[in-house]
């Protein structure tokens, strides 16, 4: 498990360290994006007697606009940058993927609320995503579909930004825009920063010369588990849609690689191989981070299996990577609570991560030309 950093909220080292020992101590051989109960209260009783300031007070930026947010556009949030050690470095540093640009599409998308799949909320972030795609001039695909889950029918809906190659070849790009149905959750981590970094990525590449392979990005629908408790059953509704249904046209054997993110705009960021992931694809995006010098965050350690939008496409046998950092995020408390908010993002986690995506990708197209 990796090593709990002092937030600079200033949440209690020791705190932290007994959070952890009792995490490894309790934790299950394959971790799901799901608190064991015991560890949940714990970490929300040590959340409100150790830290000192911020953790305890942080809520959403503007919790009034935020239930208000009604139009397309929903209130206007300028791209502030978070302090100097998170500020994102210049653009022309991370091969052109702009941090502080990625951070202000999470600062709208956390703008509009708590968005669980089929509430008004999120029909107006998927408004959003999709005026944004077309603004960049991507190509823009809707799958409408009705997932049953143990509270009822729910309408979802994944949207995928398509830039055609010049080969048949599909390059796979995953993030999930839902939020876990939990109260005053608005998911600035978890569903968002991955969001806003996509879209970001979606600004560059929608607009680059023709490829040897097509790059498809998907914002998934329905990965939260609609209770509590995850399970196969319920959870990554969106994911499985998909794959499904490039089984069923047949581009699912087109696809040459699946890169997921969740939860990668955190300060303090470090993520882990995680060990679901296909080896040679992880090794692949691992490396590419050590040469632009993101070793401290790209840590070369492996993380236990996490369940993810990227299992139903391993299950299919299509190689996929889990770009993701849970366990600090468990660790300090904010992970399926109402302080995952915005003052939790880093632009410069954003932009190491979409740097090395972006990179990756290039990677992907030479290894696959
Ligand atoms: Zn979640």
């Amino acid at each position: 498990m990796s090593s709990i950093q002092p937030t600079r909220e200033g949440a209690g080292t020791l705190a932290a360290e007994f959070v952890d020992a009792i995490w490894s101590g309790t934790r299950l051989s394959q971790a799901t994006k799901r608190l064991p109960a015991g560890v949940a209260v714990l970490a929300s009783f040590l959340m409100f007697s150790c830290g000192s300031d911020k953790a305890h007070t942080s809520s959403p930026a503007n919790p009034a606009a935020a239930h208000s947010a009604t139009s397309v556009s929903g209130p206007q949030v300028s791209p502030v940058t978070a302090g100097a050690a998170n500020a994102a470095p210049p653009a022309s540093q991370t091969g052109g993927f702009d941090g502080a640009r990625a951070y202000g599409y999470v600062a709208k998308l956390v703008s509009f609320g708590p968005h669980p799949p089929a509430s008004a909320a999120i029909q107006n972030v998927q408004k959003y995503i999709r005026s944004q795609l077309e603004g960049f001039g991507c190509s823009v695909d809707e799958d409408d579909f009705h997932a049953q889950t143990p509270i009822g029918t729910l309408a979802m809906k994944n949207i995928v930004a398509k830039v055609p190659g010049a080969g048949r070849g599909i390059i796979l790009l995953l993030t999930h825009y839902d939020t876990k149905r939990v109260a005053s959750f608005v998911g600035a981590e978890d569903g968002g920063s991955s969001t806003g970094l996509m879209l970001e990525m979606a600004r560059l590449v929608c607009k680059d010369k023709k490829q040897p392979n097509s790059v498809w990005i998907a914002f998934l629908d329905g990965e939260e588990a609609q209770l509590d408790q995850w399970s196969d059953a319920d959870s990554v509704y969106g994911s499985r849609e998909l794959a499904a249904r490039l089984a069923v046209s047949g581009d699912l054997k087109r696809v040459r690689a699946v890169i997921l993110a969740d939860m990668v705009g955190q300060k303090n960021l470090h993520i882990s191989r995680e060990s679901n992931s296909t080896k040679w694809l992880t090794d692949l995006v691992w490396k590419t981070a050590a040469r632009l010098g993101y070793k401290d965050v790209f840590v070369p350690r492996e993380l236990e299996a996490i369940d993810d939008d990227h299992l139903p496409f391993l299950h299919r046998g299509v190689p996929a990577v889990d770009l993701i950092d849970l366990a600090d995020y468990q660790a300090m408390g904010y992970w399926h609570t109402p302080e995952d908010t915005l003052d939790k993002i880093s632009p410069r986690s954003l932009a190491i991560v979409g740097h090395v995506i972006l990179e990756s990708v290039k990677e992907l197209q030479a290894k696959f030309r």
